[in-house]
């Protein structure tokens, strides 16, 4: 049985994920901005905690760490390679590594680009992907490089189409008002705007979206096709070249 998921708005934009097992009960928290409205997801439901999955670093997305933890007693996994900047670890884990949710089991992937040792948790259906590959965007590079941003997505792009991405931040209208200046023409694109500026008019989150709605609309994961080359007057730029180029423009929108 698939993860039963529970988006919660943290912050001003944020997301955490809740990540519960049907089948036995046991559930998982991914990234925890501030604590408070994880623990009333929780309660409202009835469920406790069992694990808590960091995807980088980031204050936004780690801060409520210790709070959670002192409340439910979770297990605290994150990246091995991190864990000099990432709260305390009861679980150092490395891209290729198995994670476990009760009876479902997920890996760690390497998605390093917005900071690297950033990782994304991979389960069958699913994908926390927090600052990497985001609704119609992708994470700022404040640490890694462009060619490393690309190949990350290259990696999530591999999964399956119906996998749901769930993204750390509510920043979609504004990715999807930058991609129409990449691709005006694509129907799809804007045919998913309508549906953004739609959501968030009613207050509705944009998060999580699927990869095969990613794959046709998202700029950062189209670099490589010949039409968006050619939009970008890159025809013969190498595909990290041309994602490149779109990281810039988006920097400076
Ligand atoms: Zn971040
Ligand atoms: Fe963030």
């Amino acid at each position: 049985m698939p993860l039963e998921i529970v988006t919660v708005p943290c912050l001003r934009d944020n997301y955490a994920f809740v990540a519960r097992d049907p089948e036995t009960g046991a559930t998982a928290c991914i990234d925890v901005p501030e604590a408070a409205p994880i623990l009333a997801a929780l309660k409202a439901r009835g469920w406790g905690l069992d694990d808590i999955l960091i995807t980088h670093h980031h204050p936004d997305h780690v801060d409520g760490v210790a709070e959670l933890v002192a409340a439910t007693g979770a297990r605290v996994t994150g990246a091995a390679a991190d864990a000099h900047r990432l709260p305390p670890l009861d679980h150092a884990v490395a891209p290729g590594d198995a994670v476990q949710v009760g009876s479902v089991a997920g890996k760690v992937l390497d998605v390093s680009g917005h900071t690297v040792g950033h990782v994304a948790f991979v389960f069958p259906g699913a994908a926390f992907t927090a600052d990497s590959l985001m609704a119609l965007g992708c994470g700022r590079l404040f640490e890694g490089s462009a060619a490393q941003m690309w190949d990350s997505l290259q990696r999530l792009a591999a999964l399956p189409p119906e996998t749901l991405i769930c993204s750390g931040h509510e920043y979609t209208a504004a990715n999807a008002r930058f991609a129409l200046t990449i691709e005006p023409g694509n129907p799809r694109l804007v045919e998913r705007a309508e549906a953004v500026r739609a959501a968030r008019d009613a207050g509705r989150p944009t998060v999580p979206s699927t990869l095969a709605d990613e794959l046709a609309t998202n700029p950062f994961l189209r670099a490589h096709l010949p039409e968006i080359k050619a939009a970008l007057g890159l025809d013969t730029a190498s595909d990290a070249e041309a994602f490149a180029e779109i990281r810039a423009r988006k920097d400076r929108f």
